[in-house]
């Protein structure tokens, strides 16, 4: 699930690969560790908590020299987080043949496996799947460390991403990959193998990344790829997007910050050549091959989890308004069990900021075997969700570092609009409606740019809250799911407890939450349904509830009802996500900050969650 980083080549591994979990940190991760062949010998460290106290450990013990070498960012599945449950694991410590194993995903038969290895008298370190993955290749060793992966991964259910290295092997790693991803970065006479391609950039833009079911041997100055039949397979190098500037933090405290203020830029790099005003076109070429098949839809279903569902939900909003096709939201996580009906004409739009997310992309795999159409918004270029559909339209945002998304909903929302008026132009939007939404989307970079000059007021205001145990945020149509966008952001990263839900919702239980003092957030902009909005605010205020509204620049009534404003830019309706989520954004950041927690790496979290 979380990061892996390997090195083969002539240089030292170790300070490569200490740098290298350092830009997998913002995965976020519970422990991490680090081996490396040296003098014959597998020597490993590890620990729980933060790259550098590994780091620290590491140079305490004298440093770990050595030329290959691997290390891993654990984001727990199986056993707690200890020292002794951080990859990398090793094969048995007595019989075995010093085999080390790096692991992302999770390995589904484990207890299996794990019985019959413990009956042929392995003994176990550790409480995870992983360590029974290290011990089955150690089993079937037989001094070709290729060929024991190969065999073992013939029995292994479930999802990974490994980097194998064996003390007899001090020339050679094997790495192999299903569900979980894995590239391989290819340097002057050096490899770098890592889950994601921040940890690759600094040293190459030449990278292959491996599909499912792909075993690879390298060594110090080639590789080979092939199936776990050993069948060759040829790969496919590309050159990497992502340049290291994108990925340092500059003058910001946070990635989520400098991710929040880099949203007018994203949504015009994403705009670029896809909207022509002058002409009214939307120009979508990732689709453009299967325009039919998106214009005569029948049903349309959205598929997500967390932010990338609530993008979904706006997105449902959108597609009804703007191309009259059916349109259904769903975690994919519920889809994917429930026996969907996917009849003749359904087209499965997925979306996912990394391309990864496990629950996602089984959920389109189910839709795809019953003969849906599949679509993908993702922002990874190459992700397995953007191989594995049948068209797609990146975000185009840049590199995500901050775990909570901010910059990828905005990207999300953006694409899918651009997404609908595509077909609905096709269908039947007069060109006068989709001349006047694209100018208005044509202004949203420069609104945002105005909303994020409110920062320092959302900063006062969160002050005079940030004791307040529980939040409540509320909204009407396209604002509903920017509500529940604006309590997910609150939670996940100041772990205060926030519900979002639509306005109407609250008399039918929440309302009995609501105390004297407790603040209340309103997505109330003027739209159609502002006047429901406002007999909502009233309900809150007469029951001591201290409301707290996203309203439209020159709205003075409602500054009467509300303990605070913040005030964003007018714009048509369906557009009015863009604008109200940004500071509700900040809102969650300066919260975090005043709390003093951990803004990019939140407990318990992951950003890409490529496990179920
Ligand atoms: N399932 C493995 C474990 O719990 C790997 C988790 C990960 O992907 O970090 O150790």
């Amino acid at each position: 699930m979380c990061g892996i980083i390997a090195y083969i080549g002539t240089r030292d591994a170790t300070p490569i690969l200490i740098e290298g979990l350092k830009r997998l940190e913002y995965r976020g991760y519970d422990s991490a560790g680090l081996a490396v062949i040296s003098d014959g010998q597998v020597r490993v460290e590890r620990a729980v908590g933060r790259v550098h106290v590994l780091e620290e450990m590491i140079q305490q013990d004298g440093g770990l020299p050595g030329t290959l070498g691997m290390a891993h960012t654990r984001w727990a599945t199986h056993g707690a987080v200890n020292q002794a449950n951080a990859h990398p694991h090793m094969d048995d410590v007595e019989k075995g043949h010093g085999i080390a194993v790096v692991h992302n995903g999770i390995i589904e038969n484990h207890s299996v496996l794990k019985k019959y290895l413990k009956d042929k008298g392995h003994v176990f370190q550790s409480e995870t799947d992983t360590e029974v993955l290290a011990h089955l290749i150690g089993e079937l060793y037989k001094d070709d460390l290729e060929l024991a992966v190969q065999n073992a991964l013939k029995k292994v259910h479930g999802a990974y991403a490994i980097a194998v290295m064996c003390r007899k092997e001090p020339d050679t790693m094997v790495i192999a990959r299903k569900g979980s991803p894995l590239m391989i970065g290819i340097g002057n006479d050096e490899y770098i193998v890592a889950s994601d391609q921040s940890a690759i950039v600094a040293h190459t833009n030449q990278a292959l990344t491996l599909e499912d079911y792909t075993v690879a041997r390298l060594t110090r100055d080639s590789f080979r790829t092939t199936t776990v039949d050993n069948v060759p397979i040829t790969p496919e190098i590309q050159e990497l997007e992502c340049d290291l500037g994108q990925i340092e933090l500059g003058d910001f405290e946070h990635y989520m910050l400098k991710e929040i203020h880099e949203q007018p830029e994203a949504i015009r790099r994403s705009m670029q050549g896809r909207i022509d005003t002058a002409t009214g076109n939307v120009v979508l070429g990732g689709i453009s091959d299967h325009a039919n098949e998106l214009i005569n839809a029948r049903k349309i279903v959205m598929i997500g989890q967390g932010t990338a569902l609530h993008a979904a939900m706006i997105s449902e909003y959108l597609c009804e308004e703007l191309t009259r096709i059916p349109c259904e939201v769903e975690f994919a996580s519920e889809f994917r069990y429930r026996n969907p009906i996917v009849e003749e004409g359904t087209v499965v739009i997925a979306i996912s900021q990394s391309g990864e997310t496990a629950d996602t992309l089984a959920a389109l795999h189910e839709a795809k075997q019953r003969g849906a159409h599949s679509v993908g918004l993702v922002n990874v270029v190459g992700s397995t969700i953007a191989r594995e559909t049948d068209s797609g339209i990146y975000l185009r945002v840049g590199p995500e570092i901050g775990v909570a998304s901010t910059k990828a909903f905005i990207g999300q929302v953006l694409v899918s609009t651009m997404l609908m008026t595509y077909i609905g132009r096709r269908r039947f939007l007069s060109t006068e409606h989709v001349d006047r939404l694209l100018g208005q989307l044509d202004r949203i970079p420069s609104q945002i740019e105005m909303v994020l000059q409110l920062s320092d007021h959302i900063k006062d205001a969160v002050a005079r809250y940030i004791n307040r145990d529980n939040w409540l945020f509320l909204g009407r149509g396209v604002n509903y799911p920017v509500a529940l966008e604006g309590a997910l952001k609150l939670k996940e990263i100041s772990y205060i407890h926030a519900e979002g839900m639509p306005a109407a919702e609250m008399k039918h239980g929440p309302i009995a939450l609501i105390d004297e003092g407790m603040p209340v957030v309103f997505i109330a902009t003027r739209n159609s349904q502002y006047e429901k909005v406002l007999s909502n605010i009233e309900e809150v205020r007469s029951r001591g509830g201290h409301v707290i509204a996203v309203a439209t620049e020159g709205d003075t009534e409602i500054a009467s009802l509300c303990k605070e404003v913040f005030y964003v830019p007018d714009t048509m309706e369906h557009l009015q996500p863009l604008l109200t989520v940004v500071p509700l954004q900040l809102l969650a950041y300066h919260a975090t900050v005043m709390r003093g927690h951990d803004v990019d790496k939140p407990r318990n979290l992951a950003k890409s969650v490529t496990v179920e």
